[in-house]
């Protein structure tokens, strides 16, 4: 491993001006991701900046309709948290899903949302429940911020502080995971509000996607009868050694089915 210098600012502030003091700094939360990279030598970063030592990025809050989990609050909080269990229980099944009692304990909501795996959990769920990524510098809309593999709306620097849920009727997520890395092969989260439904979809394709067809169908009818009509196009999905884009189009379906008969 290189050299590198090390930060832990007390505030958003700090944090933003310790990165730009950096030749080539890197924001560092559970580590989970990170610390892989800078050993395997993909990451080296000259500067890290913890942002453990920032107040307020942890935690959650409700507000009216939204639902505010904190950048550094970890998987396992939101997976026991009760106010994520009363607003959104498909959410704190969803963390509780996420790799392991090690991976829950330290990884968190900000850290997988800046890095935007493709076969990371969470995407889904943002796309599902219309959320809102805050930062220092502003907000993004889900639909907008994921931008692709591992390519998001941040600019360079930029902090995530908090991401807002809208509460929904019901919802639920359901994932086939790698069985060795827990990551989705295909994961499936399903939100219900009052006027539409809408459908996140990781793990399938080279970035989260919302899935329209779904969508329309379950807007129209919430059941599992309705979802098992619907088709995934197979066309723009991942083909690799886990799985060809068919097996993830059926399986994309059989989540979905999942997803409904659990919110219902
Ligand atoms: C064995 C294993 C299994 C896993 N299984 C799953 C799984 O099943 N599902 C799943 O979704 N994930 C899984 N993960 C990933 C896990 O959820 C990590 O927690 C996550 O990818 C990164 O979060 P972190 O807090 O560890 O971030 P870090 O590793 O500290 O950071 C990741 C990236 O985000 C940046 N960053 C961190 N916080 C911020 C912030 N607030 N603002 C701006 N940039 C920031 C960092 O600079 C870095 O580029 C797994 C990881 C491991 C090691």
């Amino acid at each position: 491993m290189r050299d590198f210098a090390y930060a832990r600012p007390a505030s958003l502030a700090e944090a933003a001006s310790a990165f730009g003091d950096g030749g080539e700094a890197a924001f560092i939360a559970g580590g989970h991701t990170l610390l892989p990279a800078i050993k395997s030598r993909l990451r080296m970063p000259d500067t890290l900046v913890d942002l453990s030592g920032v107040p307020g990025l942890s935690g959650v809050t409700r507000d009216g309709d939204m639902l505010w989990i904190g950048a550094m609050t970890t998987h396992a909080t939101v997976a026991t948290n009760a106010l994520v269990a009363s607003a959104i229980p498909g959410l704190a099944g969803m963390a509780n899903l996420i790799g392991d009692p090690q991976v829950r304990n330290r990884g968190t909501l900000g850290g997988v949302v800046a890095n935007n795996d493709p076969a990371a959990d969470y995407p889904a769920a943002l796309m599902a429940l219309d959320a809102v990524v805050e930062t220092d510098r502003g907000s993004h809309r889900a639909d907008a911020y994921f931008q692709g593999m591992f390519s998001t709306a941040l600019d360079d620097g930029e902090i995530v502080s908090r991401v807002g849920f809208r509460v929904p009727l019901a919802s639920a997520y359901a994932k086939f995971r790698n069985p060795a890395s827990r990551y989705a092969v295909v994961g499936v989260f399903v939100a219900r509000f009052a006027d539409a439904v809408r459908v996140g979809v990781t793990g399938a394709g080279p970035g989260v996607f919302r899935w329209a067809e779904a969508e329309a169908a379950l807007t129209a009818d919430f059941s599992v009868s309705a979802a098992a009509k619907v088709v995934l196009s197979p066309d723009d999905l991942n083909t690799d050694i886990h799985a060809g884009a068919e097996y993830r189009a059926a399986l994309a379906v059989v989540m979905l089915k999942q997803a409904v008969s659990q919110a219902s």
